[in-house]
Protein backbone atom coordinates (compact mmCIF):
# COMPACT_ATOMS: atom_id res chain seq x y z
CA UNK A 1 0.00 0.00 0.00
CA UNK A 2 1.03 3.32 -1.09
CA UNK A 3 1.48 6.20 1.59
CA UNK A 4 3.09 9.03 -0.32
CA UNK A 5 1.09 12.70 1.46
CA UNK A 6 0.30 14.47 -1.89
CA UNK A 7 1.18 18.03 -0.39
CA UNK A 8 4.27 19.51 -1.41
CA UNK A 9 4.81 16.09 -3.71
CA UNK A 10 6.82 16.22 -6.01
CA UNK A 11 9.26 18.48 -4.04
CA UNK A 12 11.09 20.64 -5.89
CA UNK A 13 14.12 19.32 -7.80
CA UNK A 14 12.54 15.85 -8.44
CA UNK A 15 12.93 13.97 -11.15
CA UNK A 16 9.07 13.69 -10.97
CA UNK A 17 8.46 17.08 -11.09
CA UNK A 18 10.66 18.35 -13.84
CA UNK A 19 13.49 16.40 -16.01
CA UNK A 20 17.06 17.86 -16.24
CA UNK A 21 17.61 19.41 -19.15
CA UNK A 22 17.19 23.50 -18.52
CA UNK A 23 13.53 23.13 -19.04
CA UNK A 24 11.45 25.33 -16.84
CA UNK A 25 9.58 23.68 -13.96
CA UNK A 26 6.54 24.56 -12.51
CA UNK A 27 5.23 24.68 -9.09
CA UNK A 28 1.88 21.77 -9.49
CA UNK A 29 -0.69 22.73 -7.73
CA UNK A 30 -1.53 20.85 -4.48
CA UNK A 31 -3.78 17.43 -5.12
CA UNK A 32 -1.97 16.88 -8.55
CA UNK A 33 1.39 14.88 -7.87
CA UNK A 34 1.81 12.07 -10.00
CA UNK A 35 0.29 9.45 -7.30
CA UNK A 36 -3.25 11.49 -7.63
CA UNK A 37 -2.65 11.15 -11.34
CA UNK A 38 -2.69 7.51 -10.74
CA UNK A 39 -5.21 7.48 -8.37
CA UNK A 40 -7.29 9.58 -11.31
CA UNK A 41 -6.85 7.22 -13.81
CA UNK A 42 -7.84 3.93 -11.52
CA UNK A 43 -10.99 5.76 -10.67
CA UNK A 44 -12.63 4.33 -13.93
CA UNK A 45 -14.05 8.32 -14.69
CA UNK A 46 -13.92 8.94 -18.77
CA UNK A 47 -11.17 10.90 -19.12
CA UNK A 48 -11.18 10.84 -22.86
CA UNK A 49 -14.90 11.66 -23.35
CA UNK A 50 -15.19 8.94 -25.48
CA UNK A 51 -16.71 6.75 -23.25
CA UNK A 52 -14.22 4.31 -23.49
CA UNK A 53 -14.66 3.97 -27.71
CA UNK A 54 -11.03 4.01 -29.26
CA UNK A 55 -11.51 5.79 -33.02
CA UNK A 56 -8.96 6.17 -35.83
CA UNK A 57 -7.80 10.00 -35.78
CA UNK A 58 -7.56 11.47 -39.38
CA UNK A 59 -5.26 14.51 -39.36
CA UNK A 60 -7.84 17.14 -40.20
CA UNK A 61 -9.42 15.92 -36.46
CA UNK A 62 -6.17 15.94 -34.80
CA UNK A 63 -5.70 19.71 -35.31
CA UNK A 64 -9.16 20.45 -34.30
CA UNK A 65 -8.16 19.46 -30.34
CA UNK A 66 -6.00 22.15 -29.40
CA UNK A 67 -7.43 24.39 -26.18
CA UNK A 68 -6.08 23.42 -23.00
CA UNK A 69 -10.02 22.17 -22.11
CA UNK A 70 -10.09 19.78 -25.35
CA UNK A 71 -6.18 19.06 -26.32
CA UNK A 72 -5.32 15.92 -28.00
CA UNK A 73 -1.72 14.86 -28.48
CA UNK A 74 -0.33 12.13 -31.44
CA UNK A 75 2.68 10.23 -29.81
CA UNK A 76 3.72 7.48 -32.06
CA UNK A 77 0.51 7.07 -34.27
CA UNK A 78 -1.62 6.86 -30.80
CA UNK A 79 -3.81 10.19 -29.93
CA UNK A 80 -3.98 10.97 -26.52
CA UNK A 81 -6.63 13.16 -24.66
CA UNK A 82 -4.59 15.11 -22.73
CA UNK A 83 -6.56 17.38 -21.04
CA UNK A 84 -7.12 16.23 -17.95
CA UNK A 85 -3.51 15.59 -17.72
CA UNK A 86 -2.81 19.26 -18.27
CA UNK A 87 -2.56 20.22 -14.22
CA UNK A 88 -0.81 17.24 -13.49
CA UNK A 89 2.05 17.63 -16.24
CA UNK A 90 5.72 18.69 -14.31
CA UNK A 91 6.83 20.64 -17.14
CA UNK A 92 3.91 22.74 -16.95
CA UNK A 93 0.60 23.51 -19.32
CA UNK A 94 2.30 25.51 -21.71
CA UNK A 95 4.39 22.56 -22.52
CA UNK A 96 2.36 20.06 -22.99
CA UNK A 97 0.48 22.82 -25.26
CA UNK A 98 3.09 23.00 -27.54
CA UNK A 99 1.99 19.96 -28.73
CA UNK A 100 -1.63 20.49 -28.89
CA UNK A 101 -3.60 19.10 -32.30
CA UNK A 102 -0.59 17.84 -33.14
CA UNK A 103 1.87 15.03 -33.28
CA UNK A 104 4.33 15.48 -30.77
CA UNK A 105 6.50 12.45 -31.05
CA UNK A 106 9.92 14.23 -31.59
CA UNK A 107 9.00 17.18 -28.76
CA UNK A 108 8.39 14.18 -26.47
CA UNK A 109 11.03 12.47 -27.20
CA UNK A 110 13.75 15.19 -27.26
CA UNK A 111 12.78 15.81 -23.47
CA UNK A 112 11.91 12.46 -22.07
CA UNK A 113 11.88 9.33 -24.52
CA UNK A 114 12.60 7.49 -21.65
CA UNK A 115 8.93 8.40 -19.68
CA UNK A 116 6.56 5.65 -20.01
CA UNK A 117 3.77 7.56 -21.68
CA UNK A 118 2.05 4.26 -22.50
CA UNK A 119 1.27 3.46 -18.80
CA UNK A 120 0.41 6.81 -17.89
CA UNK A 121 -1.66 7.75 -20.44
CA UNK A 122 -3.47 4.59 -21.06
CA UNK A 123 -6.70 6.35 -20.15
CA UNK A 124 -6.47 9.32 -21.94
CA UNK A 125 -6.02 6.68 -25.46
CA UNK A 126 -8.59 8.49 -27.91
CA UNK A 127 -7.59 5.77 -30.84
CA UNK A 128 -4.87 5.38 -33.57
CA UNK A 129 -3.87 7.89 -36.51
CA UNK A 130 -5.42 7.25 -39.62
CA UNK A 131 -3.00 5.93 -42.41
CA UNK A 132 -3.04 8.16 -44.76
CA UNK A 133 -2.58 5.93 -48.34
CA UNK A 134 0.92 6.90 -50.13
CA UNK A 135 1.43 7.89 -53.20
CA UNK A 136 3.73 6.08 -55.21
CA UNK A 137 6.87 8.02 -56.35
CA UNK A 138 8.03 7.32 -60.07
CA UNK A 139 11.49 5.40 -59.97
CA UNK A 140 10.42 4.09 -56.20
CA UNK A 141 12.14 0.85 -56.14
CA UNK A 142 10.49 -1.76 -53.73
CA UNK A 143 12.69 -2.78 -50.60
CA UNK A 144 15.25 -4.44 -52.02
CA UNK A 145 15.47 -7.66 -50.88
CA UNK A 146 18.69 -9.91 -50.85
CA UNK A 147 19.11 -13.04 -48.82
CA UNK A 148 21.78 -13.62 -47.13
CA UNK A 149 22.22 -17.36 -45.73
CA UNK A 150 18.78 -18.04 -46.45
CA UNK A 151 16.31 -15.82 -45.06
CA UNK A 152 17.31 -12.38 -44.02
CA UNK A 153 16.34 -8.98 -45.84
CA UNK A 154 18.60 -5.81 -46.79
CA UNK A 155 18.66 -2.89 -44.01
CA UNK A 156 16.14 -1.24 -43.45
CA UNK A 157 18.00 2.06 -43.42
CA UNK A 158 16.26 5.75 -42.03
CA UNK A 159 18.26 8.51 -41.61
CA UNK A 160 21.73 7.22 -42.41
CA UNK A 161 24.77 9.49 -42.26
CA UNK A 162 25.95 8.18 -45.46
CA UNK A 163 25.11 4.65 -46.91
CA UNK A 164 28.18 3.35 -47.46
CA UNK A 165 28.61 2.68 -43.70
CA UNK A 166 25.55 1.18 -42.92
CA UNK A 167 26.44 -2.23 -41.63
CA UNK A 168 25.46 -5.65 -43.05
CA UNK A 169 25.63 -8.89 -41.05
CA UNK A 170 26.66 -12.80 -42.18
CA UNK A 171 26.41 -16.25 -40.18
CA UNK A 172 28.02 -19.57 -40.49
CA UNK A 173 28.26 -22.55 -37.87
CA UNK A 174 30.68 -25.23 -37.05
CA UNK A 175 29.41 -28.73 -35.28
CA UNK A 176 28.45 -26.82 -31.77
CA UNK A 177 28.39 -23.04 -32.78
CA UNK A 178 26.85 -20.54 -34.71
CA UNK A 179 28.47 -17.37 -35.48
CA UNK A 180 27.39 -14.00 -36.01
CA UNK A 181 29.52 -11.64 -37.91
CA UNK A 182 29.00 -7.51 -38.40
CA UNK A 183 30.29 -5.63 -40.30
CA UNK A 184 30.09 -2.36 -38.57
CA UNK A 185 33.04 -0.74 -40.71
CA UNK A 186 33.50 1.63 -37.67
CA UNK A 187 37.05 1.82 -36.44
CA UNK A 188 37.31 2.19 -32.89
CA UNK A 189 34.51 0.08 -32.03
CA UNK A 190 34.53 -1.88 -28.69
CA UNK A 191 32.79 -4.07 -26.92
CA UNK A 192 30.82 -1.75 -24.97
CA UNK A 193 29.31 -0.69 -28.13
CA UNK A 194 27.59 -4.49 -28.62
CA UNK A 195 24.43 -5.22 -26.46
CA UNK A 196 23.22 -8.68 -26.73
CA UNK A 197 19.90 -10.15 -25.10
CA UNK A 198 18.82 -13.72 -25.87
CA UNK A 199 15.45 -14.46 -23.86
CA UNK A 200 13.28 -17.47 -24.95
CA UNK A 201 14.23 -17.91 -28.23
CA UNK A 202 14.39 -14.26 -29.27
CA UNK A 203 17.83 -13.09 -30.29
CA UNK A 204 18.51 -9.55 -30.19
CA UNK A 205 21.96 -7.63 -30.86
CA UNK A 206 22.46 -3.94 -30.84
CA UNK A 207 25.48 -2.57 -32.31
CA UNK A 208 25.91 1.56 -31.21
CA UNK A 209 27.71 3.30 -34.06
CA UNK A 210 27.99 6.67 -32.87
CA UNK A 211 24.58 8.18 -32.69
CA UNK A 212 22.73 5.23 -34.53
CA UNK A 213 21.93 1.59 -33.76
CA UNK A 214 22.03 -1.02 -35.98
CA UNK A 215 19.47 -4.11 -34.68
CA UNK A 216 19.48 -7.95 -35.21
CA UNK A 217 16.15 -8.96 -33.74
CA UNK A 218 15.29 -12.70 -34.81
CA UNK A 219 13.55 -15.74 -33.38
CA UNK A 220 16.61 -18.49 -33.71
CA UNK A 221 15.56 -21.40 -35.55
CA UNK A 222 17.02 -23.71 -32.94
CA UNK A 223 17.89 -23.16 -29.01
CA UNK A 224 21.14 -22.10 -27.71
CA UNK A 225 22.77 -22.22 -24.49
CA UNK A 226 22.81 -19.52 -22.82
CA UNK A 227 26.45 -17.90 -22.60
CA UNK A 228 26.80 -15.94 -25.48
CA UNK A 229 30.52 -14.56 -26.21
CA UNK A 230 31.19 -11.21 -27.80
CA UNK A 231 34.01 -10.59 -29.86
CA UNK A 232 34.93 -7.04 -31.39
CA UNK A 233 38.04 -6.63 -33.81
CA UNK A 234 38.86 -2.78 -33.00
CA UNK A 235 40.85 -2.31 -35.80
CA UNK A 236 38.36 -3.73 -38.69
CA UNK A 237 34.76 -3.16 -36.49
CA UNK A 238 34.49 -6.69 -37.20
CA UNK A 239 31.76 -7.73 -34.06
CA UNK A 240 31.55 -11.53 -33.80
CA UNK A 241 28.76 -13.15 -31.58
CA UNK A 242 29.05 -16.29 -31.04
CA UNK A 243 26.23 -18.65 -29.52
CA UNK A 244 26.70 -22.22 -28.60
CA UNK A 245 24.24 -24.91 -30.27
CA UNK A 246 22.20 -26.73 -27.72
CA UNK A 247 21.96 -29.80 -30.16
CA UNK A 248 24.67 -30.06 -32.31
CA UNK A 249 22.49 -30.24 -35.36
CA UNK A 250 23.06 -28.11 -38.35
CA UNK A 251 21.04 -24.88 -39.19
CA UNK A 252 19.18 -24.52 -41.99
CA UNK A 253 18.79 -20.49 -41.35
CA UNK A 254 19.53 -17.59 -38.61
CA UNK A 255 15.72 -17.42 -37.57
CA UNK A 256 12.70 -15.79 -38.45
CA UNK A 257 13.30 -12.12 -38.71
CA UNK A 258 11.31 -9.84 -35.82
CA UNK A 259 10.56 -6.14 -35.17
CA UNK A 260 13.14 -3.91 -36.83
CA UNK A 261 15.42 -6.97 -37.52
CA UNK A 262 18.53 -5.62 -39.77
CA UNK A 263 17.74 -2.49 -39.38
CA UNK A 264 20.18 0.61 -38.51
CA UNK A 265 18.24 4.05 -37.17
CA UNK A 266 19.16 6.78 -35.08
CA UNK A 267 19.61 5.78 -31.48
CA UNK A 268 17.11 8.13 -30.08
CA UNK A 269 14.65 6.04 -32.30
CA UNK A 270 14.94 2.87 -30.97
CA UNK A 271 13.26 2.44 -27.86
CA UNK A 272 14.78 1.67 -24.83
CA UNK A 273 15.27 -2.35 -24.11
CA UNK A 274 14.94 -3.26 -20.88
CA UNK A 275 16.08 -6.89 -19.45
CA UNK A 276 15.42 -8.73 -16.20
CA UNK A 277 18.13 -8.58 -13.64
CA UNK A 278 18.40 -10.10 -10.00
CA UNK A 279 18.82 -8.19 -6.83
CA UNK A 280 21.90 -9.87 -5.94
CA UNK A 281 23.36 -7.85 -2.74
CA UNK A 282 22.31 -4.40 -0.88
CA UNK A 283 25.10 -3.01 1.51
CA UNK A 284 24.48 0.44 3.59
CA UNK A 285 27.07 3.14 2.82
CA UNK A 286 25.30 5.88 4.68
CA UNK A 287 22.05 6.35 6.53
CA UNK A 288 20.41 6.78 3.53
CA UNK A 289 22.48 5.30 0.90
CA UNK A 290 23.00 1.53 -0.39
CA UNK A 291 24.99 -0.33 -2.29
CA UNK A 292 23.07 -2.49 -4.35
CA UNK A 293 23.75 -4.77 -6.65
CA UNK A 294 21.97 -6.55 -9.78
CA UNK A 295 23.06 -9.21 -11.75
CA UNK A 296 22.39 -9.63 -15.84
CA UNK A 297 20.13 -12.36 -16.57
CA UNK A 298 22.70 -15.16 -18.78
CA UNK A 299 22.07 -14.83 -21.47
CA UNK A 300 22.62 -11.21 -21.56
CA UNK A 301 25.56 -9.20 -22.65
CA UNK A 302 26.10 -5.20 -21.64
CA UNK A 303 28.72 -3.04 -20.67
CA UNK A 304 27.58 0.56 -19.14
CA UNK A 305 29.92 2.80 -20.13
CA UNK A 306 31.88 5.21 -18.24
CA UNK A 307 29.96 8.15 -17.23
CA UNK A 308 26.26 6.83 -18.74
CA UNK A 309 23.59 6.06 -16.82
CA UNK A 310 20.28 3.14 -17.46
CA UNK A 311 16.74 3.75 -16.38
CA UNK A 312 15.60 1.00 -13.90
CA UNK A 313 11.53 0.07 -14.03
CA UNK A 314 9.57 -1.01 -11.78
CA UNK A 315 5.61 -0.95 -11.34
CA UNK A 316 3.83 1.04 -8.92
CA UNK A 317 0.45 1.15 -7.57
CA UNK A 318 -0.04 -0.58 -10.75
CA UNK A 319 1.87 2.09 -13.05
CA UNK A 320 5.32 1.44 -14.59
CA UNK A 321 7.64 3.66 -13.10
CA UNK A 322 11.36 4.49 -14.72
CA UNK A 323 13.99 6.02 -13.06
CA UNK A 324 17.43 7.16 -14.17
CA UNK A 325 20.75 5.76 -12.11
CA UNK A 326 24.18 5.63 -13.05
CA UNK A 327 26.10 2.35 -12.13
CA UNK A 328 29.14 2.66 -9.53
CA UNK A 329 32.07 0.21 -9.06
CA UNK A 330 31.72 -2.06 -5.80
CA UNK A 331 34.92 -0.19 -4.50
CA UNK A 332 37.46 2.62 -4.94
CA UNK A 333 40.40 0.44 -4.21
CA UNK A 334 42.60 0.01 -7.14
CA UNK A 335 44.34 -2.88 -6.63
CA UNK A 336 40.93 -5.10 -6.22
CA UNK A 337 39.39 -3.77 -9.19
CA UNK A 338 38.77 -6.01 -11.47
CA UNK A 339 39.69 -4.97 -15.40
CA UNK A 340 36.65 -4.08 -16.44
CA UNK A 341 36.45 -7.27 -18.36
CA UNK A 342 32.95 -8.41 -20.74
CA UNK A 343 31.38 -11.01 -19.10
CA UNK A 344 30.70 -9.88 -15.81
CA UNK A 345 27.25 -9.89 -14.89
CA UNK A 346 27.32 -7.72 -12.07
CA UNK A 347 25.85 -3.63 -12.14
CA UNK A 348 26.41 -1.95 -8.60
CA UNK A 349 24.28 1.12 -8.23
CA UNK A 350 24.30 3.74 -5.33
CA UNK A 351 21.07 4.12 -4.48
CA UNK A 352 19.43 7.22 -1.93
CA UNK A 353 16.59 6.18 -0.42
CA UNK A 354 13.82 8.86 -0.68
CA UNK A 355 11.85 8.03 2.19
CA UNK A 356 8.73 9.68 0.52
CA UNK A 357 10.03 9.55 -2.97
CA UNK A 358 8.19 7.45 -5.49
CA UNK A 359 10.62 5.15 -6.81
CA UNK A 360 13.21 4.34 -4.46
CA UNK A 361 11.30 2.96 -1.49
CA UNK A 362 9.80 0.62 -3.33
CA UNK A 363 12.76 -0.27 -5.06
CA UNK A 364 14.44 -0.63 -1.25
CA UNK A 365 12.10 -2.39 -0.42
CA UNK A 366 13.45 -5.67 -3.30
CA UNK A 367 14.49 -8.89 -1.68
CA UNK A 368 17.58 -10.41 -2.58
CA UNK A 369 16.52 -12.82 -6.07
CA UNK A 370 13.76 -10.08 -6.92
CA UNK A 371 14.14 -8.46 -10.08
CA UNK A 372 13.81 -5.10 -11.79
CA UNK A 373 13.99 -4.58 -15.15
CA UNK A 374 17.04 -2.71 -16.06
CA UNK A 375 17.56 -0.23 -19.44
CA UNK A 376 20.27 -0.45 -22.30
CA UNK A 377 22.56 2.75 -21.38
CA UNK A 378 22.16 6.11 -22.19
CA UNK A 379 24.46 9.37 -21.93
CA UNK A 380 26.15 11.66 -23.95
CA UNK A 381 29.79 10.88 -21.89
CA UNK A 382 32.81 9.84 -23.80
CA UNK A 383 35.74 8.16 -22.66
CA UNK A 384 37.53 9.97 -25.11
CA UNK A 385 37.31 13.64 -23.07
CA UNK A 386 39.59 11.63 -20.76
CA UNK A 387 41.94 11.22 -23.18
CA UNK A 388 45.38 12.81 -22.80
CA UNK A 389 44.15 14.58 -20.41
CA UNK A 390 46.31 16.15 -17.81
CA UNK A 391 43.90 17.66 -14.97
CA UNK A 392 40.78 16.47 -14.16
CA UNK A 393 38.29 18.06 -11.69
CA UNK A 394 35.27 16.36 -10.02
CA UNK A 395 32.58 18.74 -8.63
CA UNK A 396 29.72 16.21 -7.15
CA UNK A 397 27.03 16.70 -4.97
CA UNK A 398 24.71 14.14 -2.53
CA UNK A 399 24.29 11.32 -5.09
CA UNK A 400 25.77 13.39 -8.07
CA UNK A 401 29.09 11.52 -7.19
CA UNK A 402 28.15 8.00 -8.83
CA UNK A 403 29.11 9.02 -12.58
CA UNK A 404 32.33 10.06 -10.78
CA UNK A 405 33.35 6.82 -9.51
CA UNK A 406 33.88 5.00 -12.54
CA UNK A 407 35.39 8.53 -14.19
CA UNK A 408 37.73 8.61 -11.18
CA UNK A 409 38.77 4.84 -11.59
CA UNK A 410 39.39 5.12 -15.01
CA UNK A 411 41.12 8.26 -15.25
CA UNK A 412 43.37 6.82 -12.02
CA UNK A 413 44.36 3.16 -14.19
CA UNK A 414 44.12 4.42 -17.50
CA UNK A 415 45.46 7.89 -18.66
CA UNK A 416 49.08 8.14 -18.14
CA UNK A 417 49.25 11.74 -19.00
CA UNK A 418 47.11 12.55 -16.08
CA UNK A 419 48.76 14.51 -13.44
CA UNK A 420 46.12 15.86 -10.85
CA UNK A 421 42.05 14.63 -9.77
CA UNK A 422 40.32 16.87 -7.89
CA UNK A 423 37.28 16.05 -6.28
CA UNK A 424 35.62 18.80 -4.24
CA UNK A 425 32.74 16.84 -2.71
CA UNK A 426 29.12 18.89 -1.26
CA UNK A 427 26.83 17.33 1.49
CA UNK A 428 24.87 18.38 3.85
CA UNK A 429 26.47 16.95 6.89
CA UNK A 430 29.42 14.25 7.71
CA UNK A 431 27.03 11.44 8.21
CA UNK A 432 25.97 11.70 4.06
CA UNK A 433 29.02 11.86 2.79
CA UNK A 434 29.88 8.69 0.55
CA UNK A 435 32.57 6.46 0.96
CA UNK A 436 34.51 9.15 3.04
CA UNK A 437 36.87 6.80 4.08
CA UNK A 438 37.80 4.67 0.83
CA UNK A 439 38.07 8.29 -0.51
CA UNK A 440 40.62 9.53 2.07
CA UNK A 441 42.39 6.32 1.77
CA UNK A 442 42.58 6.97 -2.19
CA UNK A 443 44.32 10.08 -1.39
CA UNK A 444 46.48 8.41 1.24
CA UNK A 445 47.89 5.96 -1.72
CA UNK A 446 47.62 8.01 -4.59
CA UNK A 447 49.50 11.35 -4.67
CA UNK A 448 47.67 12.62 -8.02
CA UNK A 449 44.23 12.56 -6.57
CA UNK A 450 42.90 15.03 -3.76
CA UNK A 451 39.49 15.36 -1.99
CA UNK A 452 38.19 17.95 -0.27
CA UNK A 453 34.71 17.79 1.32
CA UNK A 454 32.13 20.55 1.95
CA UNK A 455 29.48 20.94 4.11
CA UNK A 456 26.18 23.10 3.74
CA UNK A 457 24.78 21.90 7.40
CA UNK A 458 28.10 21.27 9.33
CA UNK A 459 27.82 20.35 12.92
CA UNK A 460 30.40 23.21 15.19
CA UNK A 461 33.03 20.43 15.65
CA UNK A 462 33.44 20.51 11.56
CA UNK A 463 36.69 21.95 10.91
CA UNK A 464 36.27 21.79 7.22
CA UNK A 465 35.14 23.67 4.37
CA UNK A 466 31.63 24.61 4.68
CA UNK A 467 28.71 26.63 2.60
CA UNK A 468 27.19 25.73 -1.08
CA UNK A 469 29.13 25.80 -4.65
CA UNK A 470 30.79 29.17 -4.60
CA UNK A 471 32.73 30.97 -7.09
CA UNK A 472 35.45 31.61 -3.91
CA UNK A 473 35.02 28.04 -3.41
CA UNK A 474 35.75 27.12 -6.90
CA UNK A 475 38.31 29.79 -7.53
CA UNK A 476 41.04 28.07 -5.04
CA UNK A 477 40.12 24.78 -6.02
CA UNK A 478 39.48 24.30 -9.65
CA UNK A 479 42.76 25.89 -10.63
CA UNK A 480 44.99 24.62 -13.51
CA UNK A 481 48.53 24.10 -12.89
CA UNK A 482 49.77 25.29 -16.01
CA UNK A 483 48.51 27.99 -18.56
CA UNK A 484 48.07 25.47 -21.22
CA UNK A 485 46.68 22.40 -19.37
CA UNK A 486 44.19 19.61 -21.02
CA UNK A 487 41.64 20.19 -18.52
CA UNK A 488 38.11 18.50 -17.85
CA UNK A 489 35.91 19.36 -15.13
CA UNK A 490 32.64 17.32 -14.47
CA UNK A 491 29.79 18.14 -12.71
CA UNK A 492 26.78 16.03 -10.86
CA UNK A 493 24.34 16.69 -8.50
CA UNK A 494 20.76 18.52 -8.18
CA UNK A 495 19.72 20.02 -10.86
CA UNK A 496 20.19 24.04 -9.77
CA UNK A 497 23.82 22.85 -8.24
CA UNK A 498 24.95 21.48 -11.93
CA UNK A 499 23.52 24.81 -13.10
CA UNK A 500 25.03 27.45 -10.76
CA UNK A 501 28.72 25.36 -11.11
CA UNK A 502 27.74 25.76 -15.08
CA UNK A 503 27.82 29.35 -14.85
CA UNK A 504 30.82 29.96 -12.33
CA UNK A 505 33.04 27.79 -14.06
CA UNK A 506 32.45 30.17 -17.47
CA UNK A 507 33.21 33.29 -15.18
CA UNK A 508 36.46 31.18 -14.14
CA UNK A 509 37.34 31.05 -18.04
CA UNK A 510 36.54 27.33 -18.66
CA UNK A 511 35.50 26.90 -21.74
CA UNK A 512 32.39 25.01 -22.71
CA UNK A 513 34.63 21.92 -24.30
CA UNK A 514 36.26 21.95 -20.59
CA UNK A 515 32.98 21.55 -18.82
CA UNK A 516 30.76 18.57 -18.55
CA UNK A 517 27.91 18.15 -17.08
CA UNK A 518 25.86 14.78 -16.36
CA UNK A 519 21.95 15.28 -16.84
CA UNK A 520 18.88 13.42 -17.60
P1 LIG B 1 10.98 11.39 -6.01
O1 LIG B 1 9.58 10.96 -5.97
O2 LIG B 1 11.50 11.93 -7.26
O3 LIG B 1 11.26 12.38 -4.82
C1 LIG B 1 12.52 12.97 -4.67
C2 LIG B 1 12.48 14.11 -3.64
O4 LIG B 1 11.20 14.57 -3.38
C3 LIG B 1 12.99 13.69 -2.28
O5 LIG B 1 13.63 14.79 -1.73
C4 LIG B 1 11.79 13.33 -1.54
O6 LIG B 1 12.02 13.37 -0.15
C5 LIG B 1 10.90 14.45 -1.98
N1 LIG B 1 9.50 14.11 -1.77
C6 LIG B 1 8.85 13.06 -2.28
N2 LIG B 1 7.60 13.08 -1.83
C7 LIG B 1 7.46 14.16 -1.04
C8 LIG B 1 6.38 14.72 -0.30
N3 LIG B 1 5.20 14.18 -0.31
N4 LIG B 1 6.58 15.83 0.40
C9 LIG B 1 7.78 16.42 0.40
N5 LIG B 1 8.83 15.95 -0.28
C10 LIG B 1 8.66 14.84 -0.98
N6 LIG B 1 20.06 8.80 -7.66
C11 LIG B 1 20.78 7.93 -6.93
O7 LIG B 1 20.50 7.75 -5.73
N7 LIG B 1 21.82 7.24 -7.48
C12 LIG B 1 22.18 7.38 -8.78
O8 LIG B 1 23.11 6.71 -9.26
C13 LIG B 1 21.43 8.29 -9.60
N8 LIG B 1 21.72 8.48 -10.89
C14 LIG B 1 21.01 9.39 -11.62
C15 LIG B 1 21.36 9.60 -12.96
C16 LIG B 1 20.69 10.55 -13.70
C17 LIG B 1 21.06 10.78 -15.14
C18 LIG B 1 19.65 11.31 -13.08
C19 LIG B 1 18.93 12.38 -13.86
C20 LIG B 1 19.28 11.08 -11.78
C21 LIG B 1 19.95 10.11 -11.04
N9 LIG B 1 19.57 9.83 -9.72
C22 LIG B 1 20.34 8.98 -8.98
C23 LIG B 1 18.31 10.36 -9.15
C24 LIG B 1 17.17 9.32 -9.38
O9 LIG B 1 16.91 9.22 -10.77
C25 LIG B 1 15.85 9.70 -8.70
O10 LIG B 1 15.50 11.00 -9.05
C26 LIG B 1 15.92 9.56 -7.19
O11 LIG B 1 16.25 8.22 -6.85
C27 LIG B 1 14.60 9.92 -6.51
O12 LIG B 1 13.58 9.11 -7.00
P2 LIG B 1 12.25 8.82 -6.17
O13 LIG B 1 11.19 8.47 -7.17
O14 LIG B 1 12.46 7.85 -5.07
O15 LIG B 1 11.94 10.20 -5.51
P1 LIG C 1 21.38 16.64 -1.24
O1 LIG C 1 21.84 15.76 -0.14
O2 LIG C 1 20.04 17.23 -1.16
O3 LIG C 1 22.42 17.82 -1.50
C1 LIG C 1 23.80 17.62 -1.65
C2 LIG C 1 24.50 18.96 -1.54
O4 LIG C 1 24.09 19.79 -2.64
C3 LIG C 1 24.14 19.72 -0.27
O5 LIG C 1 25.27 20.32 0.25
C4 LIG C 1 23.16 20.74 -0.74
O6 LIG C 1 23.14 21.93 0.01
C5 LIG C 1 23.68 21.06 -2.13
N1 LIG C 1 22.65 21.69 -2.91
C6 LIG C 1 21.38 21.31 -3.06
N2 LIG C 1 20.70 22.17 -3.82
C7 LIG C 1 21.58 23.14 -4.15
C8 LIG C 1 21.48 24.33 -4.91
N3 LIG C 1 20.33 24.72 -5.42
N4 LIG C 1 22.58 25.09 -5.04
C9 LIG C 1 23.73 24.75 -4.47
N5 LIG C 1 23.86 23.64 -3.71
C10 LIG C 1 22.81 22.85 -3.56
O7 LIG C 1 21.55 15.84 -2.61
P2 LIG C 1 20.92 14.44 -3.03
O8 LIG C 1 19.60 14.26 -2.33
O9 LIG C 1 21.94 13.39 -2.88
O10 LIG C 1 20.59 14.67 -4.56
C11 LIG C 1 21.52 14.45 -5.55
C12 LIG C 1 20.98 14.96 -6.88
O11 LIG C 1 21.90 14.57 -7.89
C13 LIG C 1 19.61 14.46 -7.28
O12 LIG C 1 18.87 15.55 -7.73
C14 LIG C 1 19.89 13.52 -8.44
O13 LIG C 1 18.87 13.53 -9.41
C15 LIG C 1 21.17 14.12 -9.02
N6 LIG C 1 21.97 13.10 -9.73
C16 LIG C 1 22.16 13.30 -11.05
C17 LIG C 1 22.89 12.39 -11.77
C18 LIG C 1 23.11 12.60 -13.24
O14 LIG C 1 23.84 11.87 -13.87
N7 LIG C 1 22.50 13.56 -13.84
C19 LIG C 1 23.48 11.29 -11.13
C20 LIG C 1 23.27 11.13 -9.78
C21 LIG C 1 22.52 12.05 -9.06
P3 LIG C 1 21.86 22.35 0.92
O15 LIG C 1 21.95 21.54 2.15
O16 LIG C 1 22.07 23.81 1.15
O17 LIG C 1 20.64 22.05 0.13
Amino acid sequence: MLNVPSQAFPAPGSQQRAASGGRSKVPLKQGRSLMDWIRLTKSGKDLTGLKGRLIEVTEEELIKHNKKDDCWVCIRGLVYNVSPYMEYHPGGEDELMRAAGSDGTDLFDQVHRWVNYESMLKECLVGRMAVKPVAVAKGYKNHEKKLLNGILLKSQVSDLPAKEISPSYDWFQTESLVTIVIYTKQKDMDSESVIVDYQDGSFRAEIIIKDYSYLLHTELSHEIQEDITVRVAEKTGKVEIVLKKKDNISWKYLGHPLENHNSFTAHRDTGLYYRKCQLISKVDVTHDTKLYCLMLPPGTHLQVPIGQHVYLRQTVAGTEIVKPYTPVLDSLNLDLQEPLHPHNRYIYFMIKIYHTGLFTPHFDCLQIGDCVSLSSPEGNFKKSQLQELEELFLLAAGTGFTPMVKILNYALTNITSLRKVKLMFFNKTEGDILWRNQLEQLADKEKRFEVEFILSEPTSEWTGKQGRISLALLSGFVKRSLENSRVLVCICGPEPFTEQGIRLLKDLNFSKEEVHSFTA
